[in-house]
């Protein structure tokens, strides 16, 4: 390479290093070029072809590039990947440059800092959050640019903090540099792994200048009508998004223009990992949408609605009057299936506002946004006409939208239906908007008629019938006369060229012409591209409306689509009650009822309270339906608290303030999360955390050890739970341990019950009835038969078993020894090694099923066939 490419590096190498966790897209001509480890990174992960530079001359410089026109979808995998990519063009017109062309950075795309729709999840927010720590006092913050939506929320609880970053799932987090090696943060890092992580100097987080920056955005004096002003922690995270907007985008955004605060206890907390075991947004199985609570109840049509559902669901209200309003709101809808249908139908045809909006404000929008967002608002008077049909529950959620009338229409006169994706090539503007434009677009279009009215007038005023009038890209327009006709030439036209058998004229008519049209192609393209900023800066004073009418179209689709699905699965109005009782009279699961075809869905009846029914044991055999009746009562909590209907025929639920959830080793081993230890963290977790407000749903604790260790710690856990700050809690336990039945005779809020099954030759049918009761029986061989275990298998088993229980005949009187002592069983066990099927029971309890495939478990079984036959 030649030396003059030496200027060129350096001027690279000055704009990398500010930007030194970012890939640099470094414009040269057509091209993004990445150099160095930037080069690298970006050849392997977009699957280009390494280059280098220098060859010749000293070392050579990795390089990669991709053209500019194909730009888009090169960042948009390198985002996916966690990376950020700065972008550097050109900020001067190469041909005026005098040496280097000037470069800047113009804006720096991160995972959380993104507003093309080809990047983004349509239904879903894309988060920036940052959290800091002043004093005692943890502070979060959170900002989607793509929405404007920007919340805030402070806790002195490090756990709730922690919580709620893993409920907001942003997709890149904004930390002080001095947290870098604290362990607290350093597993909130890991909880969200694959998330990108920037450390900003912690003076970024300071209360003082977060206010400033906040005030500055709002355009207020103070933050007291956010109801932040004092809040100092969440103010400093608010405004470090502020400032990192500014470094990424280079510009003001204005569409940011308010901060919701909020308080964790506002919302029903349902943590993480509870999330995923209810499989509220995700399944347990391959973390996509299917068969999970949002996917069986968001039916809503508009993407801010998908959005706004995904919230909702997510953060259930903890309000009653919240919680009716939005019943109510649900109710009327049911009530008028009519209007209900013909509203989701208009908003069918309303595109994405908020983002729109957003698109806008910043100036990233096109003919196209501003063609959508007429489109969308054109609807907005019959969606209002037709709410104002219903009574006054669903009209009170209305927003004015009086101010945008006459946009729609300002849009509609101004830019053309068929305007292309380019703003800078003209065929946006309509004609009739404005006259100077019209005058152009008439001289480009007119251009060839007047042609031929010159080529006639000239033919007739000389006299040469071969007369022609023609245009070429060298000569531009001239008059075409044969060398015959040559004496025939008026004085005025002015020789420009001599042919082998003509000669070409041009006269100050055509020169005026030429000058004119093709100076009005140019011309007309800028002016169109003015007028459409125009327009666009027009549309961008409206923002706030806009924004208020996307809030209002949102929460309207979300009530539509609860009382769309309640009306389509039959559900009903829960009661919404304060004193502790939850009540399902025939409840269903809202997924299952919708997965199995061939069964149909057992309802089952659930009554708990805070005096006599706080703490079901439930028992019964494997598949028998446990989990299902758990998952059940939870999910109606959820969705009953996010104001919708309930799958039940009756419901009544008090108001909830945390769901705690602990699934048995077995139940999600698909996670790798079998170990004994996890299962221990979520059940302190759950100890420490509960209140006697809460929800807890423990399915098979203690199973991930042996009988003995799990059966005491279950024991224990159940106690700890209903003597719980002398009120206990409401806990929903499925065990398969049937020793635990014997709680209730010593616990007075303790109920046993158990989920039907009836013995039929040997077989066992399942009612998937829940009843009052404890079982004794655990039909595991019954259970074993049905999962195709030979018949030889399961008769020895069940010979074995006979002999097994007559052993075991004192290990049921656990529960009833003076002393409460649990460690005695262990010398129980010990006692049955002198036995043949003690060598096989023990076996079979260090067995340790989590960790076997199938056919170890076939050859196991052989070798313990052959180990009973010696005896
Ligand atoms: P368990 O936890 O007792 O082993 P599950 O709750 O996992 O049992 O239920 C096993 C299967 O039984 C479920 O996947 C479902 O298909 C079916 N099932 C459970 N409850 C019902 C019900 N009430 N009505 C119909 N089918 C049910
Ligand atoms: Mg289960």
């Amino acid at each position: 390479m030649s030396s003059k490419s030496t200027p060129m590096i350096k001027q690279y190498l000055s704009i990398k290093e500010q930007y030194p966790d970012a890939i640099l897209f470094y414009r040269m001509g057509d091209f993004y070029e990445m150099f160095f480890e930037d080069a690298k990174t970006a050849s392997r992960i977009l699957e280009i072809t390494l280059t280098s530079r220098n060859k010749n001359h000293g070392k050579p410089i990795p390089m990669c590039g991709v053209p500019h026109r194909a730009v888009q979808s090169y960042i948009a995998r390198l985002i996916r990947q966690g990376y950020k990519v700065a972008i550097c063009d050109q900020v001067e017109d190469p041909a005026q440059a005098k040496g280097l062309v000037r470069r800047e950075v113009v804006r720096v795309i991160t995972p959380g800092m993104i507003i093309e729709n080809e990047f983004l999840d349509a239904r879903a927010n894309n988060y920036v959050l940052a959290v800091t720590r002043i004093g005692d006092v943890m502070g979060l913050a959170y900002l989607d640019i793509s929405t404007g939506t920007f919340r805030l929320a402070e806790s002195e609880d490090r756990d709730a903090i922690a919580d709620e970053v893993l409920r907001v799932s942003p997709s890149e987090i904004l930390l002080p540099e001095s947290v870098r090696s604290d362990t607290f943060f350093s597993a909130m890092i890991t909880a969200v792994s694959e998330k990108a992580v920037t450390f900003i100097a912690d003076r970024r987080f300071g209360y003082g200048e977060g206010r400033e920056r906040l005030t500055d955005q709002f355009q207020t004096l103070s933050l007291e009508g956010f109801g932040c002003e004092t809040l100092r922690a969440g103010v400093g995270a608010a405004g470090v998004l502020l400032y990192y907007v500014g470094e990424t985008q280079k510009q003001k955004i204005s569409h940011i223009s308010g901060i919701e605060t909020y308080a964790l206890t506002d919302y029903l907390c349902v943590d993480d990992m509870s999330c995923r075991n209810l499989e509220l947004m995700e399944n347990l199985r391959n973390g996509t949408r299917q068969g999970t609570l949002l996917e069986v109840l968001d039916q809503t049509v508009t993407a801010m609605g998908g959005r706004r559902f995904r919230h909702w669901l997510r953060y259930p209200l903890l309000a009653a009057p919240e919680i009716e309003a939005r019943l109510d709101a649900v109710e009327e809808a049911l009530g008028n299936p009519g209007h209900t249908g013909t509203l989701r139908e208009a908003l069918k045809s309303v595109y994405d506002l908020e983002r729109l909006g957003s698109r806008i404000v910043m100036g990233h929008a096109g003919a196209r946004d501003l063609i959508a967002l007429k489109r969308s608002l054109a609807t907005l008077p019959a969606v209002m006409e037709t709410v104002s049909l219903f009574g006054n529950r669903l009209f009170a959620w209305r927003e004015d939208t009086a101010p945008l009338s006459g946009l729609a229409e300002q849009i509609e006169n101004a830019i053309r239906e068929d305007a292309p994706p380019t703003i800078s090539e003209g065929g946006i503007i309509r004609e009739g908007y404005s006259a100077e434009l019209d005058e152009l677009i008439k001289i480009s279009k007119d251009g060839k008629g007047w042609l031929a009215r010159l080529e006639a007038e000239e033919k007739e005023a000389t006299g040469i019938s071969s007369l022609k009038v023609r245009y070429n890209k060298v000569f531009g327009y001239y008059i075409e006369v044969p060398r015959t006709h040559s004496e025939k030439i008026p004085a005025h036209y002015v020789r420009k060229q001599t042919l082998v058998n003509a000669e070409r004229y041009i006269t100050d008519e055509l020169k005026a012409f030429e000058s004119k049209v093709l100076g009005a192609e140019d011309r007309r393209a800028a002016l169109e591209y003015e007028i459409f900023n125009q327009v666009r800066a027009e549309v961008r004073t409206h923002n706030g409306a806009i924004q208020s009418a996307a809030k209002f179209l949102a929460g309207l689709d979300c009530l539509l689509s609860l009382a769309h699905i309640a009306e389509q699965n039959n559900y009903c109005r829960p009661e919404i009650r304060t004193d502790g009782q939850l009540i399902i009279e025939d409840g269903r699961h809202p997924v299952i009822e919708k997965m199995i075809t061939a069964e149909r869905f057992v309802p089952n009846t659930v009554r708990m309270d805070a005096r006599e029914n706080q703490i079901l044991i439930i028992t019964g055999p494997n598949m028998a339906g446990k989990s299902t009746v758990l998952r059940q009562v939870a999910l109606l909590t959820v969705m009953a608290q996010m104001g919708g209907f309930v799958p039940a025929r009756a419901a009544a639920v008090s108001l909830t303030d945390r769901i705690f959830t602990r699934v048995g080793a077995l139940d999600n081993l698909s996670q790798g999360q079998s170990t004994f230890m996890v299962e221990m963290q979520e059940t302190a977790n759950i100890l420490n955390n509960a209140t006697p407000d809460s929800l807890v749903i423990l399915d098979e604790i203690g199973r991930g050890t042996s009988t003995f260790d799990g059966l005491s710690i279950a024991w224990a856990v159940a106690e700890y739970l209903h003597d719980l700050r002398g009120k206990g809690v409401k806990t929903l336990f499925a065990t398969h341990y049937h020793e635990l039945t014997e709680l209730a005779r010593e616990k007075p809020r303790v109920r046993n019950y158990n989920i039907a099954v009836r013995e039929y030759n040997d077989e066992i049918i399942f009612l998937r009835k829940l009843v009052e009761g404890g079982t004794n029986r655990s039909y595991g061989i019954q259970v074993a038969r049905l999962a195709g275990i030979p018949g030889r298998v399961i008769d020895r088993a069940r010979m074995i078993l006979g002999r097994v229980e007559r052993e075991h005949q004192n290990l049921r009187t656990i529960s009833h020894a003076e002393d409460d002592s649990i460690a005695e069983p262990q010398s129980v066990q010990m006692g049955l090694f002198c036995h043949p099927e003690a060598v096989l029971s023990d076996s079979l309890k260090k067995l340790d099923i989590t960790r076997i495939t199938p056919l170890e478990a076939i050859n196991y079984l052989n070798e313990l066939q052959e180990k009973i036959k010696f005896h």
